[in-house]
């Protein structure tokens, strides 16, 4: 069970009433602009020497509340919340990678985490080695003099393979590499990287966070050098600012968190055991279940098991029919919202890929991925019975 600090920080998260006229709920300041109470205070504030605001870009009390909230929850020194979690990804490493600088990644990757590296990064002079993140001796192996930052995605995505924290975090220090991992699929109910020793962990915040699928926003949390280099310099520049209205929805979101990630951990359980016993379903990818390959690891670096699982239903064919049979499933990209999300891979967001590619990364013809909702297990089991009848 996740740490019984989450159960109660969550609902307080980013509170201070004392700031706010005695309100509870943190008001939502929907201001671009701040005065300065005088010419040696508006300097100061305007170079970051001293607390207070002043222009929207570089800040806002809604999002600083939201910050607040994202250290407590993660375990974080600072927190940086950004437009998107593209926009936390891309902030993250424009702050810690320059022309020369090489960076490791793992193959089993967020599809524009990869464009990112490969069609902006690439071209401006940064070099990336995808590894196969499942051998943490695949990091040592791939690293450089100039090797700067060690990315870390897991449970990845849409594989649910897992990277040994800690392990990579030993190599990484070992070598002052900056580690930087993306811990949207697991949430710090169920994972809190920080605490393994990583230096900066980045979330989109539109999956579980916000977890209503009404809302896009991102955020890095970790060693304040990092984060305030992101934001007095990288988002200064880039502009991937949060509106205070977004800011208030995601800590209204965390405030369910632990609520909904203890829903989702045991519906995805069961979700997964009743796709792992039907003869139509030849595999099934959850770290909870105990034939998962990184089951024991599981159990060691992760709470709890998350809400997010993959299945392989055959061909592309039974896929898609699947995808299309489906009623209280939708059918939709996008995670961590309280509905149950399912997607076809290979017809879907990986159609472009070619399929030797897509097969290499364990991306099978067959391969949905669902995250599995908040409602009633046994509705989404029947729900999925039902269509696989029909497969
Ligand atoms: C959705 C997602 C992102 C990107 O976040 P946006 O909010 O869509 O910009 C990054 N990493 C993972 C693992 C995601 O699921």
């Amino acid at each position: 069970m996740a740490e019984d600090v989450l159960y109660t920080t969550v609902v307080h998260a980013g509170e201070d009433p004392k700031a706010n006229l005695g309100s509870l709920s943190v008001p939502i300041y929907q201001s671009a602009v701040f005065t300065f109470p005088d010419a040696e205070q508006g300097a100061a504030i305007h170079e970051g020497e001293q607390p207070g605001y002043f222009y929207g870009r570089m800040g806002n009390p809604t999002q600083s509340a939201l910050e607040t909230a994202l250290c407590q929850i993660e375990g974080g020194e600072a927190a940086l919340a950004l437009a998107s979690g593209m926009a936390a990804v891309t902030t993250t490493l424009m702050t810690l990678l320059r022309s020369g600088d090489h960076i490791v990644a793992p193959e089993s990757l967020y599809a524009t985490t990869n464009a990112l590296l490969d069609q902006l990064l690439t071209p401006l002079g940064v070099s990336v080695t995808y590894v196969d993140a499942t051998d943490p001796g695949n990091y040592a192996a791939a690293i450089r003099p100039e090797t700067r930052v060690a990315y870390l995605e897991s449970p990845a995505n849409p594989t649910m393979k897992l990277v040994d924290i800690p392990a990579v975090v030993a190599i990484a220090k070992e070598r002052g590499i900056t580690t930087v991992m993306d811990n949207t699929f697991a949430t710090p109910f169920n994972q809190r990287p920080l605490t393994l020793g990583v230096d900066i962990v980045v979330h989109s915040a539109t999956k579980y966070l916000g977890g209503h699928g009404d809302l896009m926003a991102g955020a890095l949390i970790g060693k304040r050098e990092v984060v305030e280099r992101a934001r007095w310099q990288t988002n200064k520049i880039l502009g991937g600012v949060i509106g205070p209205q977004t800011a208030w929805l995601i800590l209204r979101g965390i405030k369910t968190l632990a609520l909904r990630m203890e829903r989702h951990n045991a519906n995805a359980l069961a979700v997964a055991t009743f796709l792992s016993g039907h003869p139509k379903v030849r595999a099934v990818h959850y770290p909870g279940l105990p034939s998962h390959p990184d089951y024991a690891l599981a159990c060691r670096q992760m709470a709890g098991f998350g809400g997010m699982l993959a299945f392989d239903v055959g061909g592309v064919e039974e896929g898609r029919r699947l995808v299309n049979t489906v009623r209280l499933c939708s059918l939709a990209v996008s995670l961590g919202d309280v509905s149950t999300l399912i997607q076809h891979s290979a017809s879907m967001t990986h159609a472009s890929v070619p399929r030797e590619r897509r097969l290499a990364v364990g991306i099978t013809d067959g391969l949905l991925r669902l995250s599995v909702g908040i409602e009633r297990a046994e509705d989404i089991i029947a729900d999925l019975a039902g269509a696989l009848d029909r497969v």
